[in-house]
């Protein structure tokens, strides 16, 4: 039988790539975003007494009650916005699930999305699964600041998504009120939807505060809001999200949702909503935390030959490694996997179209003692090849 992809020229995700290799090579791995200690005890044990006190069989399709709830109460503590639990939340396997719903549920054969590279590797297979194309809009580094002219240059008439992120994976950058408030002028009068992916919302340095779409009344009326607790809670293999977005995108979002993974294991979402209960401040430390640890990884790097470049947000690090090597940066992250035993994540698989850059990016979410491990050895590396530049 002759089979056609659909996704031809669609590999395996960089992130499961780096750290297959990781484990093959027994290298450190820095490069996908996932904690490399423990979550809080009283989460565990939650899930323990969720699974203990019968909560095994299907949870409703558009998630527990309660859960939404405490999500209700979390944005209004954290933007003043009210939000009905019932019918503008859902949880969802992941914030992966969530974006690929929302673009379900808006794209169509022919339509177009807006995305700013470099952008998160799973928007645009959901686009084209759906029938649609992707327009991509640079980002440029090294500030990587939103250009709204392009923006309005690429905007058409089948243009039916935006999709943001900010805090933004890979670059590290936030987008401001000034710039969502820029956005929401260039789709005034449009039929066009916006997908904020908010997964590190409360990941953001220096004192800067999050502009959430949600908090933006205008943009609020047409966005899909997408977070995850596998951030907010250290615990990405729980892999439970949610999306919020008004009543009339919520039952469309639902509609694929209840046909994709139908609802979301159920004792994850008691034991989140008991501890959420119990620790409703769950997320108000999470920009100090990760904001040490990048401050301990750019003292460690600096003079190293990986220079880093200060995050805004996010929980990830970039670092320039242009002054040992010219090389790409996928063969750079491979030789780095090989010869210094650590795991990086190169830039260039999330562009359409790379441009020539030597950036890689290290993820802050480990123990100190894994970030001294990786900065020790990619500075024995820096000395062993500068001056060679290969
Ligand atoms: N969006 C961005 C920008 C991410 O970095 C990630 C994962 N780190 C996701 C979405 C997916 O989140 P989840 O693991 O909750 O599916
Ligand atoms: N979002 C994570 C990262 O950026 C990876 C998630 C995944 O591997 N699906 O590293």
């Amino acid at each position: 039988m002759r089979f056609e992809s659909k996704l031809p020229d669609v590999g395996t995700t960089i992130f499961t790539v780096m750290s297959r290799r990781a484990i093959d090579e027994g290298a450190l791995n820095v490069g996908q975003g996932f904690p490399d200690y423990a979550i809080d005890p009283r989460l565990s044990r939650a899930l323990v007494q969720a699974v203990a006190e019968g909560h095994n069989q299907y949870a409703p399709m558009e998630g527990v009650v309660l859960l939404r709830e405490r999500i209700a109460g979390k944005l209004e503590a954290s933007y003043a916005i009210k939000v009905d639990p019932m019918t503008e939340v859902t949880i969802t396997c992941g914030a992966t699930e969530g974006l690929f719903d929302a673009i379900q549920a808006v794209i169509g054969p022919g339509d177009e999305a807006l995305i700013f590279d470099p952008a998160y590797d799973a928007y645009e297979p959901a686009v084209r699964l759906a029938g649609g194309r992707c327009v991509r809009v640079p980002l440029t580094p090294p500030a990587f600041a939103f250009d709204w002219d392009r923006v309005r240059q690429q905007l058409s008439e089948r243009t039916r998504l935006v999709i943001v992120n900010s805090p933004q994976n890979p670059s590290c950058t936030v987008a401001s009120r000034a710039d969502l408030d820029a956005l929401a002028a260039l789709v005034r009068d449009r039929p066009i939807s916006i997908l904020a992916d908010e997964v590190y919302e409360s990941v953001l340095f220096d004192g800067r505060a999050h502009a959430s779409v949600l908090a933006h009344p205008e943009l609020r009326e047409r966005s899909f809001a997408v977070f995850s607790f596998g951030k907010a809670l250290h615990a990405t293999g729980w892999r439970t999200g949610y999306c919020v977005a008004p009543p009339a995108l919520t039952r469309e979002l639902r509609k694929v949702h209840q046909f994709n993974t139908f609802s979301i294991v159920a004792p994850l979402q008691h034991a989140i909503a008991r501890y959420l209960h119990d620790c409703p401040d769950a997320w108000s430390g999470l920009a100090t935390f990760f904001q040490a640890k990048r401050d301990l990884l750019t003292g460690l790097l600096r003079g190293s030959g990986f220079e880093p470049l200060t995050p805004a947000g996010t929980y990830f690090l970039l670092v320039d490694y242009g002054s040992l090597s010219r090389s790409s940066d996928i063969d750079f992250a491979d030789r780095l996997i090989r010869e210094a035993k650590v795991a990086t994540i190169p830039l260039s698989p999330f562009y359409a179209a790379p441009p020539s850059m030597t950036l890689l990016r290290l993820c802050l979410a480990k123990r100190d003692e894994t970030l001294r491990t990786a900065a020790e050895r990619l500075r024995e590396f820096g000395t062993r090849v500068a001056g060679t530049r290969v």
